[in-house]
């Protein structure tokens, strides 16, 4: 947090605290429901509804209060190191190309659950390439395995890293695979949608331990299931719809909450997430010191079999890509993807439109006003700002073009694939070098409103969602906080950095026709 843009390194240039504006001023901490309890109960005012009410046995009410509570606040603001574990193996014929793997070692109290079920697929993985390793076997690119420390005060280690040697990993860099937390259930896997093939083809070849099918069926079965509940989410039942089209299932958009933020979000390094999840018990415990060993063995995976899954899956994708011929994105998935963005966009710019007209509606005819009630007045809503037409033709455009480019590439690479890569090594290179640099093209050095650190302009955690991702986010915040101008402004930016990938995509295509 002291040192944005810059690891944090021994004489790096830092903030003081005050200057460091991702450090909040109001201290939150999670308090245990018998400290809550006389706080909530000292609350007074209207009932709360019931989307703000707890579990507790009690009236929840919003508020004012007329109680007192004295708080001491100590915080340490000491400087401390943490420490990262890199091991390297250095790839027998591309040792530029560089696969980076990380998990986070560090929890918030034993951390069993979260990070160590998926710190010990890594490590897992680890040792079965050491082994491999010992038999004289080599990756032809460079393996880099990394287990991160402070990721949860704020993903430092692998962010402090990743800026410590940005302009290496931007040169390097070709894949990084994370993981973090895991457990019985489904596979989960999100990230870069180029490479959404990729983790199709190995998670067709790794077998669920509960069902014997592979772990893509099972996600499959899951997806479907979960659509065709009644009152499934249009996002569920659109996953649904593409996972009964019978081909690759669609991975998710990340946002942020572990250690690839600093990879794909600030560096544009394709990234992907992974970790199985879902019929484990850890509703409870996640950031506690519960998440103990003894809950994991009777409620996370106690088999430890998904940790077997995990190890198989991650170290799939970092192997397959390792000794690949070419590296396997496969642009046509992210375009199509893009495509449903922008038609979310489009359908976000119509329903903005009716309930502002709606809105305005009922302020002009004072229909608020009638339908309050006398006794307890309501003030009408504040009158939404008027809105302009949103030009999203630049984007609309953009994302056409790169369809047919994305097309076009995968006919070149499938003609190529056929014949068995017969390629020049520089020719191999050079596809490489600008395959593994694809992700980057996204990026704007500019960065996005209000944060400029997070570079990516196709995936970023939203705003003042948490986790939670926004896709195409500098269009898409700006029409939900209805700042018309930077909307239009994001949408001729967005499109600016599509065309520049689209190009880089077309020279990708011409190598491989030549
Ligand atoms: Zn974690």
């Amino acid at each position: 947090p002291l040192t944005p843009g810059t690891g944090s390194t021994a004489g790096a240039r830092r903030l003081s605290l005050k200057d460091a504006t991702t450090l909040l001023k109001i201290p939150v901490l999670p308090i245990s429901y018998a400290d809550a309890t006389p706080l909530l109960q000292a609350l007074s005012g209207p009932v709360a509804p019931a989307g703000l009410r707890g579990a507790l046995p009690l009236t929840y009410h919003v508020g004012p209060s007329m109680a007192n509570v004295h708080m001491t606040v100590q915080s340490d603001w000491s400087r401390q190191p943490v420490y990262d574990v890199i091991a390297t193996i250095k790839g027998s014929t591309e040792p530029d190309q560089w696969i980076v793997r990380g998990n986070h070692h560090d929890g918030w109290v034993f951390g069993a659950w979260d990070p160590l079920a998926g710190n010990i697929a890594l490590m897992a993985e680890a040792k079965a390439i050491g082994g491999l390793l010992k038999q004289g076997w080599r990756p032809q690119r460079t393996l880099v395995y990394a287990s991160w420390d402070g990721e949860e005060p704020g993903l430092l280690g692998s962010t402090e890293w990743a800026e410590t040697h940005a302009a290496e990993l931007q040169r390097k860099a070709v894949l990084y695979v994370n993981s973090d937390t895991n457990g019985r259930g489904f596979l989960g896997a999100g990230g870069s949608h180029s490479l959404q093939h990729l983790v199709n083809q190995v998670a067709a070849g790794v077998t669920d331990p509960e069902t014997h099918v592979s772990v893509r069926e099972r996600l499959r079965a899951h997806m479907l299931v979960a659509g065709s509940h009644k009152d499934a989410k249009p996002e569920v039942k659109m996953i649904a719809e593409l996972a009964a089209a019978g081909g690759d299932l669609p991975i998710e958009a990340l946002g942020s909450g572990s250690d690839y933020s600093a990879f794909l979000e600030h560096l544009g390094i394709a990234s992907l997430d992974l970790g199985f999840g879902g019929e484990d018990d850890n509703g409870g415990i996640y950031h506690s010191r519960y998440d103990s060993f003894d809950h994991y063995v009777r409620f996370g995976d106690p088999s430890f079999e998904y940790g077997v899954a995990l190890a198989k899956v991650a170290g799939h994708v970092v192997l397959r890509t390792a000794n690949a011929d070419v590296l396997p994105l496969r642009f046509v998935d992210f375009s199509r993807t893009l495509d449903r963005y922008v038609g979310e966009l489009h359908k976000l710019v119509d329903s903005t439109r009716k309930a502002t007209e709606q809105q305005h509606k009922l302020l002009d005819s004072r229909a608020f006003a009638l339908d309050a009630d006398p006794t307890r007045p309501v003030a009408p809503p504040e009158r939404d700002s008027d809105m302009p037409a949103i030009d999203l033709g630049l984007l609309d455009r953009a994302a056409k073009q790169l369809a047919q480019s994305a097309k076009a590439y995968q006919a070149a690479y499938d003609k190529r694939a056929a014949a068995g890569f017969v390629l020049a090594a520089t020719q191999r290179q050079q596809l490489d070098r600008l395959i593994g640099s694809m992700e980057q093209r996204l990026t704007d050095p500019s960065g996005l409103p209000g944060r400029t650190w997070f570079k990516h302009m196709i995936y970023a955690p939203g705003m003042l969602t948490g986790y939670d991702v926004k896709t195409v986010p500098g269009v898409r915040e700006a029409l939900e906080s209805r700042r018309w101008g930077e909307a239009s402004h994001y949408a001729a930016d967005t499109a600016r950095v599509l065309d520049r990938y689209r190009a880089q995509l077309d020279r990708l295509t011409a190598l491989l026709n030549r």
